[in-house]
C-alpha cells in the first residue's frame, strides 16, 4: 500500500473524469494553484476509471453505429488534455475509488494496474456522477466496456424485431427516437403515423406523463414525432420485472419477457432500461449521503459540509442541483471560487481571499433538448419553447460534440469566472 504524500506535497484529489472532474481540474490548475503562495507544493491528483473521457448525450445515437457520430471527437484521451500545465502540478491516476475515509482524509484506490494505492489529500471534489440501468448509456466501468457492450447490442440489433425502452424521460425517448428512425425511417410530412414499420420499437413510461421536465405540450409533440418513426408510448404503466432478470443489464443483447406492474407482458428482443440513475457514491460514508444515495452537498457552497474542510461535491453524484450539464458548468466557477477562497485562508493568503463565499444558484426555468431522431425535436430553453429546428440545430445534430472540444482541452475555463 503507498502512501501519495510527503510533508511539503498537498494533494488536491478529484474523484471522477467526466464533465465535472474534468472541468474542475482545469479550473484549479490555471487559476487556482497558481494563486498560492506557500512553502506547499499543490498537486491535481485526478483519479479517473476511464482513461478516456466522452460526450455521455451522444450515447442514445452513438450506441447504434460508429458512423453516426465522429469518433475520435465523442472519446477523448483524458492525460493528452493535461500536458499542458507544469510538470509535478498534476498527476492522472486511473483506477476506481473504492473508500473515501473523510476523518483520516485519504482515498483508497483500486488502479487500473491491478493495485491498491491509497492517497492522502489536502482538499478533495467528488465528482463521480451516476450510472445508468442499461450499460449502453454511459460509463458503468470504463470505455472499453462501453465499447464492448455496443458491439454487443449493434450485433444482435439487424435481427431485431421487437425493442422496448423502458422509461419516460429524455434519455429513453432520444433512444427510442434513434433506434425508431434508423431502423424503420420517418413517415411523409402528411402522414400521423408510420405504417407497416420493420421494427416495433415501444417506450413504456412508468409515470402518466413522457419528459417530466417539460409542459405537456412539448411533451404531446414528442409523442406525435415518435409515432411518425413507428415508436410506440405506452404511459402509467412501470415495469415490474424482465425475464431473464439479466436483460439489458448484464446482458444488453438478450431477448426477454417485460412484465408490467398492470400484469400485461411484452416479448422483446432487445430491451433497453433507460429509466433513472444509481449516483456512484457506493465508496462515501453512508453518513454523508441522502437517502436517494446522492452526495448530501451544501447547495450553495458546493461543500460536502459533513465530511469536514475542503471537501466538495459537484456533478450527478451530488445533491446540489438536478443532473445536467448545464448545472455543472454553472457550478464549476463557483465551486473553484470556494475552494480557492479556502486554500488563501489556509496558506497565508488572506489578504487576497476573497471576502466571502460565492454561492451557487439553481437556475429552475424549463430548460431540456430532446432530439428525436436526426433531424426533429423538442425542447425549451430558460423557459421559452423552441422549435424543432432549433434542437436540432444545438443538440440534435450532434449531441453537443460541438461543445466538448472546448471542455476537454480545458480552452472553456481560460478565464477566471
Ligand atoms: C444518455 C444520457 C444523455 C444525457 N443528455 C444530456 C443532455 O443532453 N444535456 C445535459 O445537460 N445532460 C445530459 N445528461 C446528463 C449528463 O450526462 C450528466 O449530467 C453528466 O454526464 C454528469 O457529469 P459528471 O461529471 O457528474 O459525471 P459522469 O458523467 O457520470 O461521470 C462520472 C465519471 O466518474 C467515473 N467514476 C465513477 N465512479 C468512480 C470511482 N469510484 N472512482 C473513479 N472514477 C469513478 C466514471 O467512470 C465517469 O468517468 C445525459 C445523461 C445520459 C445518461
Amino acid at each position: 500500500m503507498a502512501q501519495v504524500n510527503d510533508s511539503t506535497e498537498r494533494n488536491i484529489v478529484i474523484i471522477g473524469g467526466s464533465y465535472g472532474g474534468i472541468s474542475t481540474a482545469h479550473y484549479l490548475l490555471k487559476h487556482v494553484i497558481s494563486s498560492l503562495t506557500s512553502k506547499y507544493q499543490f498537486k491535481v491528483v485526478l483519479i479517473s476509471a476511464a482513461s478516456e473521457v466522452m460526450c455521455r448525450p451522444a450515447c442514445p445515437r452513438a450506441l447504434i453505429s460508429d458512423e453516426l457520430l465522429p469518433q475520435d471527437k465523442l472519446f477523448v484521451n483524458i492525460a493528452s488534455v493535461f500536458e499542458q500545465y507544469p510538470k509535478g502540478s498534476f498527476q492522472l491516476l486511473r483506477g476506481t475509488a473504492v473508500d473515501f475515509d473523510h476523518s483520516e482524509r485519504t482515498v483508497k484506490v483500486d488502479t487500473a494496474n491491478g493495485h491498491t494505492k491509497t492517497v492522502a489529500f489536502y482538499a478533495a471534489v467528488i465528482v463521480t456522477g451516476a450510472r445508468t440501468h442499461s450499460p449502453l448509456l454511459g460509463y458503468t466501468k470504463d470505455e472499453n466496456h462501453l465499447r464492448e457492450t455496443w458491439a454487443a447490442f449493434r450485433t444482435a440489433l439487424p435481427k431485431a424485431t421487437s425493442i422496448v425502452v423502458a422509461g419516460g424521460g429524455p434519455t429513453a425517448i432520444e433512444t427510442a427516437g434513434e433506434l425508431g428512425e434508423y431502423l424503420n425511417g420517418r413517415a411523409g410530412m402528411f402522414s400521423s403515423k408510420l405504417e407497416n414499420h420493420k421494427v416495433q420499437v415501444t417506450v413504456i413510461s412508468g409515470a402518466a406523463k413522457i419528459l417530466p421536465q417539460l409542459r405537456d405540450s412539448i411533451a404531446q409533440a414528442a409523442e406525435s414525432y415518435l409515432a411518425k418513426i413507428g415508436v410506440t408510448v405506452l404511459k402509467g404503466c412501470p415495469v415490474a420485472s424482465t425475464s431473464p432478470a439479466s436483460a439489458g443489464t448484464l446482458d444488453v443483447a438478450s431477448s426477454c419477457m417485460v412484465t408490467l406492474e398492470n400484469g400485461h407482458s411484452i416479448t422483446a428482443d432487445l430491451y433497453i432500461p433507460a429509466y433513472g440513475t444509481i449516483p456512484n457514491s457506493s465508496f462515501v460514508s453512508t453518513t454523508l449521503l441522502e437517502s436517494d444515495g446522492r452526495i448530501k452537498t451544501n447547495p450553495k457552497t458546493l461543500r460536502i459540509d459533513n465530511a469536514g474542510p475542503r471537501i466538495y461535491a459537484i456533478g450527478d453524484v451530488a445533491s446540489y442541483a438536478r443532473p445536467a450539464v448545464h448545472h455543472i458548468l454553472e457550478a464549476v466557477p463557483v465551486l473553484c471560487a470556494n475552494i480557492k477562497r479556502d486554500l488563501l485562508l489556509d496558506n497565508g493568503g488572506e489578504k487576497a481571499a476573497a471576502p466571502a463565499d460565492r454561492e451557487f444558484k439553481v437556475d429552475t426555468r424549463e430548460t431540456q433538448m430532446v432530439p428525436i431522431g436526426k433531424s426533429k425535436g423538442v425542447g425549451a430553453a430558460m423557459g421559452y419553447r423552441l422549435p424543432s429546428f432549433l434542437v436540432w440545430l444545438i443538440k440534435g445534430r450532434d449531441y453537443w460534440l460541438w461543445t466538448t472540444g472546448n471542455l476537454w482541452s480545458g480552452k472553456q475555463w481560460a478565464k477566471e469566472q
